[in-house]
């Protein structure tokens, strides 16, 4: 058992103090110039100040308006201009003030000075930290050994600030949690879009009839409270049906027309014969299925056939007949319908092949795109992107490093990077079947016996971490968390502790964190972040009244203590590491780094920062983005203009296809490699 308990923590934070080392626990007087934060007192709004942010007290982003009086942030209320909240908020929100102002926020960088995780600290100074910092970090990048630092995060919302960095510094090793998160419901969408999509982005307002596979969006969803809302109001407007498949009495489940328990991990045989019984009743939507699936109905049927609901009534414990029901009311409901999956019936062994039946559900009935139903979400990253067309461009404005990642064999491959692999990992490579396109982001990301992990960048198995560390995979010599919680939140976590406290697996950790917790504890040094309530950060979204918009996430106050956020901790530190990597990070202030980041916006920083929020109004609904005409600019230089294609046949530029031909017209298609 653990012999690092929460318990165990609380205890080393009294001895460090007892002990007379600079204690965690700093005062927020003392790190204020005078101001006490026990009771914040009662807002002034004569003389408080409204500012526009974006929330972090969950994934969901909202945005916010955070009112400051005397230095202080009071409140967080709604930003109406948010086109996903209309100005609505959860009661998280007001977290943010709570761990801005949590009394033990590590407020300076700390240097272990006892055995590791003996929770013994001295304050050093930023100078300090980023000197010792840079003397382990150079060498590695001198001497050909960039992989040896491992950086490894939790919750990163800086939209490839921190790639940036370990693209400046040359390591592949850029490491999350993903394969713990949504990776199992991404690989169906891949398989299906072609792309992710971020989350799921359903017409709610419109739909007549949900189908919720395991979904809490009444509780806690991504997009949970945009979608709760919408929900709701479908329901209640005009007689919108949820029915329910879950294993507990969710907040969502008990509050549906009809809920269902399923025997865990057998939503994917419910799904199997309501396709069985949509194909049996002749609901299928044949003219959507015909167009845009490569699988023709009959195959699809023979792959069903026995997947009656009375087979999965034995699977899943939901009776036949209702299963029967359900799916023509469904089908009957379409396009106004859709499923939603996020993430229950997908968080098991066959997850990915649950989702993918469900995913089917929707193409079945033809709502993919429609009003009401299943829709594809606006992506980030927006100019040149899959629907995004006539968008500004909106992109890290520093010069960027190429990616040290050998990925891709075949496309974008970087073949010094590889050869500078293992011998026996370079095999493992070259002997990995062509047709699923080899990529290698390291062996800590994407160790070569998941070959689906390769194919899809998303589904990195990065919670196999510390147990590849064990086994030698991969030598460390630097080890940098961020905002992570591996050692306490891990299924492994057990195994992610003994290798933390492993000095000679891991030599040098060095945690960049808020709080002090089990992942700091095991940390040699302790660099103090900046909350959201105190730094920058570019925010896009989907949207889900399916119209793009983007946001800033703008300081309400100066970082506490002597906190930085992320952005300027590692544009300080690639200055210190030299080499080069300077020259990858131009901005002296992050105020300037995004203005220049959202440049291309229509409205002037000012107005920007004024409204938070941006949203290209005079645009039509992301309906049927696959049914759009390429336009003149995107069909240039490609095959269509050169002659006559058939139907079916692929628009390509310089051998890439960019849409499909049908009914005589190039159209968008599905971002797949051939658009359907
Ligand atoms: S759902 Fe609540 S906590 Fe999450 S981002 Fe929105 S307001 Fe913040």
């Amino acid at each position: 058992m653990s012999d690092l308990t929460r318990r165990s923590i609380l205890k080393l934070g009294s001895a460090l103090i007892a002990g007379g080392f600079s204690p965690l626990r700093v005062s927020a007087q003392n790190a204020t110039s005078g101001k006490t934060f026990g009771v914040l007192g009662r807002l002034d709004y004569s003389k408080a100040k409204a500012t526009p942010t974006i929330c972090f007290a969950c994934t969901n982003h909202c945005g916010v308006i955070g009112w400051v009086q005397d230095g202080l942030v009071r409140k967080i209320e709604g930003n109406p201009l948010d086109p996903n909240t209309e100005g609505n908020l959860c009661s998280k929100a007001q977290g943010m003030i709570s761990y801005t102002y949590y009394p033990e926020r590590i407020l300076y960088p700390l240097r272990r000075v006892g055995k590791r995780g003996e929770g013994k600290w001295k304050r050093i100074t930023w100078e300090e930290a980023y000197t010792e910092l840079a003397e382990k970090m150079r060498p590695l990048r001198e001497n050909g050994n960039p992989e040896e630092f491992v950086f490894h995060y939790g919750r990163d919302k800086t939209k490839g600030y921190t790639k940036h960095f370990t693209n400046a510094f040359g390591t592949p090793h850029r490491l999350n949690r993903r394969s713990i998160c949504s990776s199992n419901r991404r690989a169906p969408l891949m398989s299906f879009y072609g792309r992710d999509f971020e989350w799921e982005t359903q017409d709610l307002s419109n739909t007549k009839y949900v189908i919720n596979w395991g979904g809490n969006p009444y509780e806690a969803y991504q997009g949970g409270l945009f979608m709760a809302h919408r929900l709701q109001s479908a329901r209640v407007d005009h007689g919108a049906k949820l029915v329910t498949f879950e294993v507990r009495p969710s907040a969502t489940a008990s509050k549906s027309d009809e809920f269902y328990t399923v025997m865990p991990g057998t939503d994917g045989a419910v799904a199997f014969a309501m396709i069985h019984t949509i194909l049996k009743e002749g609901l299928e939507d044949k003219k959507f299925w015909n167009r845009w699936a490569n699988l023709s109905l009959d195959k699809l049927r023979k792959s069903v056939e026995n997947y009656t609901p009375e087979w999965a009534e034995k699977k899943s414990g939901v009776p036949a007949a209702d299963i029967r029901r359900i799916a023509i009311e469904f089908a009957k409901a379409a396009p106004a319908c859709c499923t939603m999956s996020n993430r229950g019936s997908a968080k098991h062994y066959n997850g990915m092949q649950s989702d993918r039946a469900i995913r089917t559900l929707d193409v079945l009935v033809g709502n993919v795109g429609k009003p009401g139903g299943y829709c594809l979400s606006s992506l980030r990253g927006w100019s040149g992107k899959y629907g995004q067309e006539g968008l500004p461009n909106l992109k890290l404005p520093e010069p960027k490093a190429s990616d040290p990642r050998p990925w891709g064999i075949g496309e974008g491959f970087n073949e010094i990077a590889f050869k500078k692999l293992p011998k026996k990992v370079q095999d493992r490579v070259n002997n990995f079947p062509d047709k699923w396109r080899k990529k290698y982001f390291g062996e800590l990301a994407t160790p070569s016996e998941y070959p689906l992990a390769w194919h899809w960048y998303q589904m990195r198995v990065g919670q196999l971490v510390y147990p590849y560390i064990k086994q030698g995979r991969q030598k460390v010599s630097v080890y940098m968390s961020f905002t992570l919680g591996a050692a306490f939140g891990y299924p492994e976590a057990n195994a992610a502790r003994e290798v933390l406290k492993d000095e000679k697996l891991i030599p040098f950790h060095v945690a960049i964190d808020i709080g002090y917790g089990e992942q700091t504890a095991l940390a040699d040094m302790i660099l103090p972040e900046a909350t959201s309530l105190e730094r920058w950060d570019y925010h896009s979204t989907n949207c889900y009244g399916l119209v793009p918009y983007t946001g800033v996430r703008q300081p309400l106050v100066d970082p506490q203590g002597e906190s930085k956020p992320i952005q300027v901790i590692l544009r300080e530190l690639a200055h210190k590491i030299g080499g080069g990597m300077e020259k990858h990070f131009t901005y002296k202030d992050d105020e300037s780094l995004y203005k220049d980041w959202y440049k291309e916006l229509p409205i002037s920083w000012e107005e920007f920062k004024r409204r938070g929020i941006w949203q290209e109004k005079n645009r039509a609904k992301d309906y049927e983005l696959y049914e759009r005409p390429l336009t003149e600019s995107e069909l240039a230089g490609t095959n269509f203009n050169a002659g006559k294609l058939a139907d079916g046949a692929l628009v390509e530029k310089e051998g890439k296809a960019v849409g499909i031909v049908k009914d005589g017209k190039a159209v968008r298609g599905f971002p797949t490699p051939n658009r359907v």
